[in-house]
């Protein structure tokens, strides 16, 4: 799957900032010029693949603040992985802030499903 697009933000020892530039190893399921979709390496559910935009924003609210065309398309990324996957249906979770769970700083959404999904967050 190619990542061609050059991104206009990085940020320093960012792993996804990595995957977006191919030096970090993923298995990328989909990708246009401004997102790519890749599996998580540890996954929580049969469907569990990341979305990131190419460009270093460092969560989703940060991101629909700078660039909402941007948070639309990696939606519409999740979208289209769903419906190659698991029949259209997907949950799509953005961890914000580390008490949220959120361990990587470049955001990312969690594109979900596969199987019945259960609603306990806690
Ligand atoms: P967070 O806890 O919401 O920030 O989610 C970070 C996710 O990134 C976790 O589910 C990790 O398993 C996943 N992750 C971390 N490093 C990598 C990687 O190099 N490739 C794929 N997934 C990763």
């Amino acid at each position: 799957m190619p990542t061609t697009a050059e991104p206009s933000l990085t940020a320093p020892d960012c792993v996804f900032c990595g995957i977006v530039a191919g030096e970090v190893p993923a298995t990328v399921v989909a990708s246009d010029e401004r997102a790519l979709a890749f599996r998580d390496i540890e996954p929580k559910a049969p469907l569990h693949v990341l979305v990131v935009p190419r460009d270093h924003h460092a969560d989703v609210a940060q991101l629909a603040a700078a660039d909402p065309e941007l948070l639309a398309a990696m939606v519409g990324l999740a979208e289209q992985v769903a419906s190659d996957e698991s029949g259209g249906q997907f949950r799509l979770v953005f961890n914000t802030g580390p008490t949220a769970g959120q361990s990587v700083f470049h955001v990312h959404g969690h594109v979900i499903g596969g199987t019945g999904l259960g609603w306990s967050p806690a």
